[in-house]
């Protein structure tokens, strides 16, 4: 049996992809340019919603949603327990409190949580689609509707819609589908993410899709995030590139958060191939993992399809049934002596010291620390071949049956 090692999640660059780099940065226009709009239209159209805006990362985009929505001290946002730190940092950013809740078995939030933790201080709720598999977030906005008749708008646009705001962090999720439709047109803004690890990548950046009601005008919006992604500046770079179009105003002090050219030109790439090729590859490989674990009583594997939501395959989140955290701890080191990588999605927030020290206890969340004990990430990558998928579950069988039996 071969023993090189086997990376978790390495970006899918070849020569296509280096190409598309390489025309970017001889073409002359390396930031915010020409390739970044095009991404941006093509993510709409993916997602079926009006306009996407591309930026940095998931992070500073969906930083930038909870600064428009004016979200400060006072202010609670519901967060799922099991996500990672991103989600509830960027809460700490604006000075609002992160209100925790647990999850169902499928690792999203538990929409009956949501229900007993919404106060007239609620003024955003954030689903986390984890591992790629949506969160019930149909069924989120019609809680955060409920929220009518006690919701306290402190501004203009949360007058306007007249309710908590639901931000999904659809970090792990482009592509999912939710009753056939694309993860995008849900929530009332979805954030995407295209860190290196995850399904669709450029390297570095992030998404966001509107799809507010009306009377939302999503031109409107698209106009006043590029202006707060680039210092409240009234052009950007591009539109100032115009002869004598040079003089600009800052109508507030904005952040800096932009896409260049350069990750969007690998971001076409990726999209192009996402469908029809990056998919079918994630697919193929989880049902494979299936395939071994489903029938074997010491594990449980992760959902991809409930008959209304689809996952994008993003990690194969498996279980180890029974196990303590300490023995799946050791398992973990017993894998990895095989060379193989895998990862544990995700400590859970009251688990890191600084939410610990806000005065979070894992206690309260029964089911997220119980799913967390559990859980092991396998690999997932488009150029992880059959026979190294056969090696993963060779090397997690041996583990489990080595550690569980001792
Ligand atoms: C990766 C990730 C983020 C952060 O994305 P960035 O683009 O790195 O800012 C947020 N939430 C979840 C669940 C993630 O996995």
């Amino acid at each position: 049996m071969s023993t090189t090692p086997i990376p978790f999640s390495p970006p899918r660059i070849d020569d296509r992809t280096v190409k598309a780099v390489e025309e970017a940065l001889r073409s002359g226009w390396i930031t915010t340019g020409p390739r970044t709009k095009e991404f941006e239209r093509k993510l709409a159209d993916y997602c079926g919603v009006e306009r996407v805006i591309a930026l940095n990362s998931w992070t500073n985009a969906c930083e930038l949603v909870l600064r428009w929505f004016g979200v400060g001290p006072g202010d609670e946002v519901i967060v799922p327990a099991y996500t990672y730190c991103a989600t509830a940092n960027i809460v700490m950013h604006v000075g609002a409190k992160p209100v925790l809740v647990d999850v169902l078995d499928d690792f999203t939030m538990d929409p009956a949580q949501l229900l007993l933790r919404m106060t007239e201080r609620t003024k955003v709720i954030m689903p986390v689609d984890i591992g790629g598999l949506p969160a019930h977030v149909e069924q989120i906005m019609s809680i955060a509707s409920q929220a009518r008749s006690f919701f306290k708008p402190s501004n203009e646009v949360q007058t306007m819609l007249g309710r908590p705001l639901v931000l999904s962090d659809a970090a792990h999720s482009f592509g999912a589908r939710i009753g056939g439709k694309a993860v995008g047109a849900q929530a009332d803004i979805t954030g995407f993410s295209f860190h290196a690890v995850k399904n669709l990548t450029t390297a570095e950046g992030g998404a966001l899709a509107f799809n507010l009601p009306k009377p939302f005008d999503h031109e409107e919006l698209y106009r006043l995030f590029n202006t707060m992604s680039l210092h409240g500046q009234s052009k950007d770079a591009l539109a100032k590139t115009q002869p004598g179009a040079w003089r600009y105003d800052v109508a507030f002090p904005g952040w800096k958060c932009n896409m260049t050219d350069l990750q969007a030109a690998i971001g076409l790439v990726e999209l192009e191939r996402y469908d029809t090729d990056t998919l079918v590859r994630r697919r193929a490989i989880c049902y494979r993992y299936n395939e071994a674990f489903a029938k074997d009583p010491r594990f449980v594997v992760p959902e991809f399809y409930d008959g209304y939501r689809t996952s994008s395959y993003h990690l194969y989140m498996l279980r180890i049934a029974g196990s303590t955290e300490e023995q799946r701890d050791a398992i973990i080191t017993a894998i990895a002596q095989h060379g193989v990588s895998v990862n544990v999605h995700f400590i859970p927030l009251p688990m890191l010291s600084f939410y610990m020290g806000q005065g979070y206890a894992m206690r309260d969340y029964p089911n997220t620390y119980l799913q967390y004990s559990h859980e092991i990430s396998l690999p997932v990558y488009y150029d992880l071949t059959d026979a190294q998928v056969d090696r993963v579950i060779n090397v997690v069988k041996a583990a489990v049956e080595e550690v569980m039996s001792a």
